[in-house]
């Protein structure tokens, strides 16, 4: 069944009439530009075809109900209650349903007046926690059936606000803003390029398919807890080169600055700073290239990234590097891990008649070095959020 069936019967056991509509959002990969969205600075992701579908209806009761193939149980509460749960109370709602509900909270102070409850049933293809950003997915997802249901009027980038905000203060997790962005504003065959200091964006046509090039991910299985550990730890020594360099965020630091930079700052920080100063020349250099010589001309980029992350800012697993080298040794004309880091998943950019071989390189490397087998599966730069 698809995911968009399943949402539609998973509806047909909260609620005894038809949903208003189906409504659904997706995934994303970033291409290149990692951990430099906390630092004002640029990302490139683009969204996938893997989608969270929410089947949606009015109710005449005020109560706001949401259920998910996910999850055993429905959650439900009024739409009075949630100005009381959110933030304060929010661990008294299973992690899950924070999601949906949270949209719900951060976006009904927007409708000019009363709004009816809603049944809103989920069902998603995107896999959860593997990098590709189900949490985007399903907040996206319940963003644009609620502006519709409810009226709301509001643009894009209102709805990926209102899902990080969602994420940030209803679910707990301290996330940026490019996931959302992603997942509301994603164009077939395109990437978004946003700055995350101005949040301008621009749609930048990709061109894979005439290409003939492919991505691959690479999941490793391997978890990643955001809230945790190594992400706040990067977070905080960004801050700290931040501080010290006198500079309101890296962003303001230039590749002119880093041997200044290398005087000023211990060891450690200096190469967690010069990653986020070369990262984002990288983002800017593949948007460039990308115009003026099309995607077969990306791979060096990604490769530095790659490298990057993984002696400067530490944040890759061996699982990670050994995905990018059997990748590149079977055809990809690039490769890098993709994400927070600390596990999660690998891209490959690989020409069409190479997919399977590549597949099959990453599978035996993984077998060889004693790792759990990886998930490999390819995906295409897809639209956005929309109504079905
Ligand atoms: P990622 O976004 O990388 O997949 P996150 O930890 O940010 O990982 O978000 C995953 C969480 O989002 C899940 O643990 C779950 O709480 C919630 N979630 C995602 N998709 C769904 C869904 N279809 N139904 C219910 N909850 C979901
Ligand atoms: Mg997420």
């Amino acid at each position: 069944m698809s995911a968009a069936d399943a949402a539609g019967a998973l509806f047909a056991t909260l609620s005894a009439g038809e949903p208003a509509g189906v409504w659904s959002a997706p995934g994303r990969v970033n291409l290149i530009g990692e951990h430099t969205d906390y630092n004002d600075g640029f990302v490139l992701p683009f969204a996938i075809e893997a989608r969270t579908h929410a089947a949606v209806g009015a109710r005449a009761d005020g109560r706001v109900r949401v259920a998910s193939t996910f999850a055993d149980e429905a959650v439900e509460v009024g739409l009075a209650e949630l100005d009381a749960l959110f933030p304060a109370r929010r661990d008294e709602i299973p992690e899950w349903a924070r999601y949906p509900l949270g949209v719900a909270w951060t976006l009904r102070p927007s409708a000019s007046g009363d709004v009816p409850g809603v049944d809103i049933a989920l069902a998603s293809d995107v896999p959860v926690g593997a990098g590709l950003s189900s949490s985007a997915a399903i907040e996206g997802a319940v963003a644009v059936a609620l502006d519709e249901l409810w009226g709301l009027g509001l643009d894009r980038r209102a709805l990926a606000a209102a899902g990080r905000r969602a994420e940030n203060e209803a679910v707990g997790a301290p996330t940026g803003i490019m996931d959302q962005t992603a997942s509301m504003l994603g164009q077939a065959d395109a990437a978004i390029f946003l700055d995350c200091r101005t949040l301008q964006t621009q749609i930048i046509p990709l061109g894979f398919a005439e290409a003939q090039l492919e991505v691959l991910v690479i999941d490793t299985g391997v978890k990643h807890a955001h809230a945790t550990g190594g992400y706040a730890e990067r977070r905080a020594s960004c801050e700290l080169g931040a501080r010290l360099l006198g500079v309101p965020s890296l962003r303001d630091v230039t590749a002119a600055d880093l041997p200044r930079a290398a005087q000023v700052l211990d060891e450690v920080t200096f190469r967690r700073v010069r990653h986020i100063v070369t990262e984002n020349q990288r983002v800017l250099e593949t948007v460039r290239t990308l115009r003026e010589s099309g995607p077969l001309a990306i791979g060096a980029l990604l490769l530095a990234s790659h490298a990057s992350m993984r002696d400067d800012f530490e944040i890759s697993v061996p699982e990670l590097d050994t995905a990018v080298d059997a990748a590149l040794s079977a055809g990809a004309i690039g490769s890098r891990m993709t994400g927070g880091g600390f596990g999660g998943a690998a891209i490959a950019l690989v020409p069409s008649d190479r997919v399977a071989a590549a597949a099959d390189a990453v599978t035996t490397a993984f077998a060889a070095s004693g790792f759990a087998a990886p998930h490999v599966f390819t995906v295409t730069p897809s639209a956005g959020a929309r109504r079905d």
